[in-house]
């Protein structure tokens, strides 16, 4: 049974080293995918900022229309004061004339508020653009590196996935299938040492008889919380995780 034990442990340093190698993986992966989501933020501010534009231009030659319609307005009363008789007609020109100067001020004080408007949502624009291209610059050439990285870990891994074959081949098939299930439902880890008393698997006390048993490994013995297996831990056993 003890050798069966230590195969165990074995293995699971094993797979532990593996897991270790895909969070790392994982990581640079997650790395850049923050960045590639911090360009695509960028790159959706830059689409709503266009929208914007496109509304305050449409608004600006409305009212840019509106005010060349009043400049005409006033020069047509204009024209027809020379020919009026009554002074009826010509109080009611004169009305006219004022309210189309003032709908002629009032317009071209709008289209040059637009024309900021639009100027300055234009100055985001350039410079979210510059960001975006900046960032997609060294994103580019981050992945190059992650891509390199990832290959040099794979590559190392793989030898390591080799080892664990053979390591596995050599475990008793009921034992393997147990560890292969908790490796599985224990996030990777399925043989855990016991210290002080506590499983190190989900830190739960356990009975002191069990312990003693635990210590003379005469069986496989498995944690009553966790399930995970257990193993005493000797100085040999710390030996063999390293
Ligand atoms: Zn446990």
């Amino acid at each position: 049974m003890k050798e069966e034990i230590v195969k165990l442990i074995k293995l699971q340093a094993i797979d532990s080293e593996i897991a270790g190698f895909d969070n790392i993986i994982a990581d640079h992966q997650a790395v850049l995918a923050g960045r590639e989501q911090a360009i695509v933020e960028k790159q959706e501010a830059i689409t709503v900022f266009r929208g914007k534009i496109e509304l305050l231009n449409q608004k600006q030659q409305e009212t840019k229309s509106e005010h060349d319609e009043a400049g005409i307005r006033v020069k047509d009363r204009q024209n027809k004061m020379m020919q009026v008789q009554t002074s009826r007609e010509h109080q009611a020109l004169l009305k006219e004339i004022e309210e189309n100067k003032r709908v002629y001020k009032e317009t071209e004080d709008r289209v040059l508020q637009f024309i900021e408007q639009i100027e300055s949502l234009e100055e985001e624009v350039a410079t979210l653009e510059n960001l975006c291209s900046g960032e997609q610059q060294l994103l580019t050439e981050e992945v190059e590196k992650v891509e390199k990285e990832i290959k040099r870990i794979e590559s190392t891994k793989k030898a390591i996935v080799n080892q664990r074959e053979k390591e596995a081949a050599a475990l008793e098939a009921p034992y393997l299938k147990r560890y292969a299930m908790l490796l599985d439902k224990r996030d990777r880890l399925a043989v855990v040492s016991v210290n002080v008393n506590v499983c190190q698997g989900c830190y739960m006390a356990l009975p002191p008889q069990q312990v003693i048993e635990i210590r003379k490994a005469e069986k496989l013995h498995t944690c009553p919380t966790c399930q995970r297996i257990l193993y005493y831990k000797t100085p040999e056993d710390m030996a063999v995780e390293k």
